[in-house]
């Protein structure tokens, strides 16, 4: 048996202000200006924590040919390039083409691209993919928990599979799921039916949380439906809200072998107990001073101030000041501010030296919307490569790649900088330049949920920062034109959709 596999990853914030360029997914992709497939792709990614990793792991096990085509992804940002989109595309589907025949299809993409033509770029690529291989092969794709599914993509491919987890820590598991149901269908052991539910509802990053209630419940009965007699996947995408686009936000999806009465019932029931749950799904924000004031309080332990309103993993510029500014105004000591985006200031570090005192202007270079840039005296503390390998739960395994990296000393407060703009996500990110994370005493992290994975179990406590950004997680800070109305919380009357 022969499988096909691909992908094309980017999660689009609308409201960003810069696009996202072919070179963007050159560099990240780390498989050549074109894209190489086959080894280079499998070098990368056997034995990670990540989709393709998992697509690797279960074509062994099944002892079948995964022929890889395509890896290509981009830190999320604005809207991806015209250019930029065909060319990948045409690469993918020429490689598809002169793949010969093959018996199913396995797409690992994420569900909220959105590029300069196609607010709904996954239903394109899925379609287009689609047209391409026929009514007959098996199309089988996975999708980010951020993904806003559309009515398109379920149409177009046979089963959609969603992670289940934020953060993100069961890709493998997912890509591996992705590979297997494929090769049921070939074998025509099942014959998927599913059924897709969009909810009118909009949720934000730090309560889609599945480590925390009431996430982690639903997720629970998520769990609990996939046991159940004839069901062979389900799906709780939670949506990605920074997308002013008609279909951002909630859906649901069973699927079933061959019973789209059943799959109906339980996308209904699902649905209905994910909006239940509507209210609880609200943020509630703390400013840096607050936090500030909560940790000078605290005897011991790491205090941790999620800055996800300038978290670069939804497209946020990285280099925001807010709560950097704070803690050297307050004077606070021993804290920690990572991992800033500002590839300037660490090229003056790394010609000042380490241990040599000077001014730096650090962050705010990007846009005016995430603070002020900050005149700051301190000395270089370390200097570092930034090459790193992912230790935590969330892509372990994989080489990571900040670019060279500095560390300031300002008074009390360690500032993190890179010259590659990536959300901290794993301690490995800060460790790799000498900071301990859980040493210190106040720690602020451009990220809103996926720091959790691994620095989250150091925690004492862990605030959701008030600070300003275009990944604020309030409604109230951005206008929204395409998206479908009424939408909750965003409108009053929002009626619940009953069947389809
Ligand atoms: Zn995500």
């Amino acid at each position: 048996m022969r499988i096909a596999c691909g992908g094309i990853q980017h999660e689009t914030n609308t409201f960003a202000s810069q696009p996202t360029t072919l070179a963007d997914f050159q560099r990240d992709s780390q498989c050549g200006d074109d894209f190489a497939p086959g080894e280079v792709i499998e070098r990368l990614y056997t034995n990670t924590g990540t989709i393709q990793g998992g697509f690797l792991q279960a074509a062994a096990d099944e002892g079948i040919e995964l022929v890889s085509l395509f890896s290509a992804h981009a830190q999320p940002a604005g809207r991806v390039e015209r250019a930029a989109y065909q060319r990948m595309m045409n690469l993918f589907l020429d490689r598809l083409k002169a793949a010969g025949s093959f018996d199913g299809v396995a797409l690992d993409l994420h569900g909220a691209m959105a590029t300069e033509d196609h607010d709904d770029a996954e239903g394109e690529i899925i379609a287009t993919v689609r047209q391409q291989i026929g009514p007959q092969i098996p199309l089988v794709v996975t999708l980010d928990l951020h993904a806003n599914i559309t009515e398109r993509m379920a149409e177009q491919a046979d089963c959609l599979i969603g992670f289940d987890t934020y953060p993100h820590v069961d890709m493998r598991e997912r890509g591996d799921e992705a590979i297997r149901t494929v090769v049921r269908m070939v074998r025509e052991e099942i014959r998927p039916t599913q059924s897709y539910r969009q909810l009118p509802l909009l949720t934000m990053p730090p309560m889609q949380c599945t480590l925390r209630e009431p996430m982690l419940s639903l997720v629970s009965e998520l769990h609990a439906l996939e046991q159940r007699e004839n069901v062979v996947t389900a799906t709780l995408a939670m949506g990605f809200p920074f997308a002013d686009i008609r279909d951002a936000g909630a859906s649901v999806l069973v699927t079933t072998d061959d019973n789209s009465d059943l799959a109906d019932q339980l996308a209904d029931e699902f649905a209905g107990q994910l909006w239940a749950l509507r209210d609880q799904l609200q943020p509630e924000l703390t400013s840096i001073e607050d936090a500030i004031r909560f940790s000078r309080q605290q005897d011991d332990g790491l205090v941790i101030f999620a800055d996800g309103s300038d978290n670069p993993g939804g497209g946020a510029p990285c280099d925001g000041t807010v709560a950097l500014r704070a803690l050297v105004e307050s004077d606070f000591q021993n804290a920690v501010v990572g991992v800033l985006y500002d590839p300037e200031t660490v090229e003056l570090a790394h010609r000042t030296g380490v241990g040599v005192e000077a001014e730096f202007v650090v962050g705010g270079k990007t846009d005016d919307r995430h603070g002020a840039p900050v005149q700051l005296h301190g000395y270089v503390k370390t200097l570092g490569d930034g090459k790193y390998t992912f230790q935590g739960p969330m892509r372990r395994g994989c080489a990571g790649d900040f670019g060279r990296m500095a560390v300031l000393q300002v008074g009390g407060v360690q500032i993190v900088l890179a010259s590659r703009r990536m959300q901290l996500l794993d301690a490995e990110m800060l460790r790799v330049v000498g900071v301990t994370p859980e040493r210190c005493r106040l720690l602020v992290v451009k990220s809103a949920v996926h720091f959790r994975a691994d620095l989250g179990p150091m925690a004492s406590s862990i605030f959701d920062a008030d600070t300003p950004g275009i990944h604020r997680p309030d409604f109230a800070a951005f206008q929204y034109h395409a998206l479908r109305r009424p939408i909750y919380p965003l409108d009053s009357q929002v009626a619940f959709p009953s069947g389809s």
